[in-house]
C-alpha cells in the first residue's frame, strides 16, 4: 500500500513527516512506491514576479522575437510553440505533446525565466497550468497554477517534482506573470560513469527563496529518482549519455501556460 495515503488518513508517521519535510524527501529514495506528499503546506507568501533584463553576459533564449534557440525534444524539427506578445506559449490545438528543448547544452548555470498559466481556470490539481522546466533535460522544477489550487505539495509550483515541496507558496493569481530564477549546478559523473556528486538547486519565485541549495535525488519520473550515465530524459524515445552538458528542456503538458524574458549566465 502506499505509504502517502496512508498519512492522509493519519497514520502514525504523520507527526514525524509533518515536523521534518526535508526528512520526507530524504527518504523518498527508500519508501514509497507513492512519491506525493501531502503536508506539510507551504505558506503562503505574497510577492510579485521579479522581471530583469539579461546582463551582458547572458546567454539569451528567448526574448519574444523568435524561436530560434529551441527546438522539438529530442528532433531537429523547429520548436511550434505559439509567439504573442513578447512570450511564447504552449500550442495546444497540436494535440500531441510537444515539449521543448534548447539547441545548446548546459552545465551550471543561472536561470532568469518569467511563467504565466492561463487566466481560464479549466481544471484542479495538476490540471490547471502544468508545465515544468526540466533542469539538464532530467530534473522537473513544477510550474503550474499554485493560486487557491490544493495538490501534493511536492507537486506545487516551485517543488522538486515528486521531491521537494517549495519552502513557501510564493504564488500569484493566474494570468498574472511569475518568475523563477534558479542557480543550477549539474551533476558530476567520475571516469568510470560513476556519480561523484549530485545536484543541486536553489530557487527564488517571485523574488522568494524557496529551493534552497536542495540536492536532486535523481532524474523525475524514474521509478524511484536516480541518476545513471545514460539515461532518458523526459519526453525522449531513447538512452542518451547523461554525464555532460544538457539541454533545458520546457514542458507540454497539454495546458496553456506561457513563458518570456529567459536568459542563462553559464557558471
Ligand atoms: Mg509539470
Amino acid at each position: 500500500m502506499p505509504y502517502l495515503p496512508a498519512l492522509r488518513r493519519g497514520a502514525p508517521f504523520l507527526a514525524f513527516f509533518a515536523a521534518c519535510s526535508l526528512c520526507a524527501a530524504a527518504a523518498l529514495g527508500q519508501v514509497t512506491d507513492n512519491q506525493q506528499i501531502f503536508e506539510p503546506v507551504p505558506a503562503r507568501v505574497n510577492a510579485r514576479a521579479v522581471t530583469t533584463p539579461p546582463p551582458s553576459d547572458a546567454v539569451v533564449l528567448f526574448d519574444g522575437g523568435n524561436l530560434d534557440a529551441w527546438r522539438e525534444v529530442n528532433s531537429d524539427a523547429p520548436a511550434s510553440w505559439l509567439l504573442l506578445n513578447n512570450s511564447m506559449t504552449v500550442d495546444r490545438a497540436r494535440g500531441a505533446s510537444t515539449s521543448i528543448e534548447t539547441k545548446r547544452r548546459f552545465g551550471d548555470f543561472q536561470l532568469h525565466i518569467e511563467w504565466s498559466p492561463n487566466p481560464l481556470i479549466d481544471g484542479d490539481g495538476q490540471a490547471r497550468g502544468n508545465s515544468g522546466i526540466f533542469l539538464h533535460s532530467q530534473f522537473e522544477l513544477q510550474v503550474l497554477d499554485s493560486w487557491d489550487n490544493p495538490t501534493y505539495v511536492n507537486g506545487q509550483a516551485g517543488a522538486i517534482y515528486l521531491q521537494t515541496p517549495p519552502l513557501v507558496n510564493a504564488s500569484r493569481p493566474p494570468g498574472e506573470w511569475q518568475s523563477y530564477d534558479i542557480v543550477f549546478e549539474a551533476p558530476r559523473f567520475g571516469p568510470d560513469e560513476s556519480l561523484l556528486s549530485p545536484a543541486y538547486v536553489t530557487v527564488l519565485h517571485n523574488g522568494v527563496l524557496i529551493q534552497k541549495r536542495t540536492e536532486i535525488v535523481g532524474a523525475t519520473y524514474t521509478d524511484l529518482p536516480s541518476y545513471a550515465s545514460r539515461c532518458t530524459p523526459y519526453a525522449y524515445a531513447e538512452e542518451v549519455d547523461c554525464t555532460g552538458a544538457m539541454p533545458l528542456l520546457l514542458q507540454d503538458h497539454g495546458q496553456v501556460v506561457s513563458y518570456r524574458n529567459i536568459w542563462l549566465r553559464e557558471l
